[in-house]
């Protein structure tokens, strides 16, 4: 009896010689057909790649006529072969002709042949062509067959993603794996950058995929498995990962992927054919990859990610392969494609290197895309299939400006982008000569216009900007990119050098804004909430851990010795949490002055406003406060009962709708009548033509990203506020909720040459 083993290995040490040697890419791929067909006794074998015109041309065959080889074809879709490359699944069939979808290609001569089978060539779950045998004999193909001629296909896989067909593609034509390709999501932050593609936590590329000895293979697989399981395990242990619903979730479900027999098994059955285990994990999770990415069960395609995650770290245990070596080996104008990223990995990143980043899952306030903005690179977000079309430095351009990407762009789209890119770069160089100008309007009204930031990255663009000073620091950054809560002495430290760099322009210092979306993994007293974003959070947490704030507050206090400190409260709701503050503020101030610590020459407390309750109790507000600043992002969340970081409903209701400009100009007279100066630093700032409307509706503050900062002064120093205000005592008032505010405000600017 045939031993059941010794075929695929006997094949696969035949395709592990013939890939080593020195040959022609045609005669190597007519070798490996001929040696597949061969050894499986089949009297045809034949390969089928797919082009980027969606077509699938043979390429070699054993068998089959020769003549037919560059000219027989099948679109994807059409016949058996190309039934097989657009399920991404194999055909084992003991009558080919009786098959629905059977087509036959009579330049081939494949008619008389009864038995057919075909599988997927599949790499990182895309179909890059097929591998077909056929017989005669009407017989049905066993398992450890489909197994080898998958193993094949793999083979044959590396071969095609190497780039080693190229040279056989006629010209003109292109291989569907090097086909420029198109995505469109969401845009998270602006901006244009051209580079190559850098997959964080790249799947790994396995390059040695035939074992010596398949004891030995197994004993490494299981070591592997063994390791992942306790890493698994570990997590789990782990109390803070207790606390948090989702993330548990997810590491339940790696727990019990890893211990899922079938996938064990058909690991297992692979490193038994010959294969390495790094092999092995690549052939199995791809065939469940392709075999998944038809599926339209959300659910079901989630955790298809979690096994490719898990998928991944198996193979960096079994390469005992260190972050560190990605990072040495970065392109100088990388653009990183991740399905999500943490903030603090995006910082592991020099910055000098990045061009850009793209997400397939992330929101535009997600933390990630926070840190970003603060390095200016451009974010598309959103984007679907993003990092199962990319490979390792294909060329990538990302559109921030339209939240789209293009990967292995063609010549002349790379052309116009980088003609974009150039005239971006002299409207940068417009921007800084205006940054010596005065940020007045046309008819010289005076509008301060500061930067948000929030780490020390963040400190050089205060002098590029040109900014006033910054409207709004969020301290809470520190906090989300570190593993434990930043002591006392770092806080100070980072608010001294913030105070140093800001050279005397005020800086505005927000007390920590945690909850909701800003978690902190380590902090392990929130709960789960179902609305976090109306939950425990910002003053509302601190107050009731006014450790949190006073060490905070002390480390301000400190570190504004002799200068200036300005202090603002992150949604406040009712009055009596500013009382509240105080006290802590002053019992601090008192202590200090005790130990007789060098105090800061004035203090400023303000609030921001972002809860609709304080429209209510506006004039109080404003009496009990040094300033006020309008969160316009949560305040527009709450007052349209909006999800600000769900992209479903992100272009549902438009900012600059009468009723929340209604919302902004009540606030602004409110700031007017009682002598409050009034900020607003939301992102609402950073557009042009909102900012506009806001100037329009009183605001002579406003705080945006440091990279609108140009943008917006261009449109100031061509505004006529009087006429606007005019504008929009005349609009406003009355019967005008319906009106189309957004489109009259971009006729006021177009009409008067007004650049937004
Ligand atoms: C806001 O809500 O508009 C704001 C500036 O605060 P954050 O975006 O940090 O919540
Ligand atoms: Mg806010």
């Amino acid at each position: 009896m045939r031993d059941m083993a010794s075929g695929p290995r006997v094949l696969l040490k035949r395709l592990r010689e013939l890939m080593a040697e020195a040959i022609e890419p045609q005669e190597r791929l007519d070798r490996i057909v001929h040696d597949i067909a061969q050894n499986m006794v089949a009297e045809v074998c034949s390969l089928y790649v797919l082009r980027a015109d969606s077509v699938l041309e043979l390429y070699a065959t054993e068998g089959l006529k020769r003549e037919s080889v560059h000219l027989a074809q099948l679109k994807l879709g059409e016949g058996l072969v190309g039934t097989i490359a657009a399920s991404a699944r194999a055909l084992n069939l003991s009558e080919a002709q009786q098959h629905p979808a059977f087509a036959y290609l009579p330049e081939t001569g494949e008619e008389i042949y009864n038995s057919f089978l075909g599988v997927p060539v599949l790499r990182a779950g895309r179909t890059l062509g097929v591998l077909v045998v056929q017989n005669r004999t009407q017989r049905q193909y066993r398992d450890d067959e489909v197994e080898a001629l998958e193993t094949a296909a793999m083979v044959i896989a590396e071969m095609i993603a190497a780039g080693e067909l190229t040279r056989l593609t006629r010209p003109g034509l292109e291989l569907d794996l090097r086909r420029p390709v198109s995505f469109t999501g969401n845009s998270f932050n602006e901006g244009i950058g051209l580079g190559h593609v850098v997959l964080h936590e790249p799947r790994i590329v396995v390059t040695n995929l035939f074992n010596e000895d398949s004891d030995e293979e197994m004993r490494r697989l299981e070591a592997a498995l063994g390791s992942l399981r306790l890493s698994i395990d570990d997590m789990l242990s782990r109390r803070d990962v207790a606390f948090e619903g989702e993330h548990r979730a997810v590491l339940e479900a790696y727990r019990m992927f890893a211990n899922d027999q079938g996938w064990v098994r058909r690991l297992d059955e692979a490193v038994r054919n010959g294969l390495t285990a790094e092999a092995a994990v690549e052939k199995v999770q791809s065939d469940m990859r392709a075999r998944m990415m038809h599926m339209t069960d959300p659910y079901l395609r989630e955790r298809m990610s979690d096994f490719d995650d898990l998928a991944n770290r198996l193979l960096r245990m079994l390469l005992g392969r260190s972050p560190d070596d990605v990072a040495a080996a970065l392109p100088k104008d990388a653009i990183v494609v991740a399905r999500s990223m943490g903030a603090a990995e995006l910082l592991d990143y020099p910055r000098e290197k990045l061009r850009g980043l793209v997400l397939e899952d992330g929101a535009a306030t997600s933390h990630v895309v926070i840190v970003a903005r603060a390095m200016g690179i451009p974010v598309a977000g959103q984007v679907k299939g993003a990092v199962s079309m990319s490979e390792n430095s294909d060329a990538i351009i990302v559109d921030g400006d339209e939240g789209v990407i293009h990967l292995r762009p063609q010549s002349d789209l790379e052309a116009a982008y980088a003609e974009k890119v150039r005239f971006r770069a002299r409207r940068q160089e417009l921007y800084r000569e205006l940054r010596k100008k005065p940020s007045d309007s046309k008819d010289g009204v005076h509008v301060d216009l500061l930067m948000n930031a929030g780490l020390a990255v963040d400190l050089p663009q205060l002098n590029e900007s040109g900014a006033a000073g910054i409207g709004l620091f969020r301290t809470e950054l520190q906090f989300m990119v570190a593993s434990t809560f930043p002591r006392a002495e770092a806080q100070e430290g980072l608010y001294r050098d913030v105070l140093d760099a800001a050279q005397g322009k005020p800086v505005t210092f927000r007390t920590i804004d945690i909850g909701g979306d800003k978690i902190l993994p380590y902090f392990k007293n929130i709960a789960h909430e179902e609305n976090p974003a109306l939950g425990w959070r910002a003053i509302r947490l601190t107050l009731d851990r006014p450790g949190l704030l006073r060490t905070q507050i002390r480390a301000l206090l400190k570190a504004a010795g002799g200068r200036e400190l300005r202090l603002m409260l992150p949604m406040v709701t009712v009055l009596s949490e500013v009382a509240q503050a105080r006290e802590i503020i002053d019992k601090e101030v008192r202590h200090l002055s005790r130990f007789a610590h060098h105090l800061p020459t004035r203090l400023k407390l303000g609030a921001m406003l972002e809860v609709p309750a304080l429209l209510w109790q506006l004039d109080e507000l404003m009496q009990a406060v040094d300033f006020v600043s309008v969160g316009s992002n949560d305040l527009f969340q709450f007052v349209m009962a909006v999800d600000r970081g769900n992209t479903q409903l992100a272009d549902r209701f438009d900012t600059l709708s009468v009723p929340f400009l209604r919302v902004l100009k009540q606030i602004a007279d409110a700031g007017a009548r009682n002598h409050t100066q009034v900020t607003l630093c939301g992102e609402l700032a950073g557009k042009p033509i909102s900012a506009m409307a806001l100037i329009g509706l009183g605001f002579r503050s406003i705080s945006m990203s440091p990279a609108s900062i140009g943008p917006v002064k261009a449109m100031l120093t061509e505004l006529p506020v009087e006429e606007l205000t005019k504008f929009f005592d005349e609009n406003l008032a009355g019967n005008a909720a319906n009106l189309p505010m957004r489109a009259l405000l971009q006729a006021f600017a177009d009409d008067r040459g007004i650049p937004l």
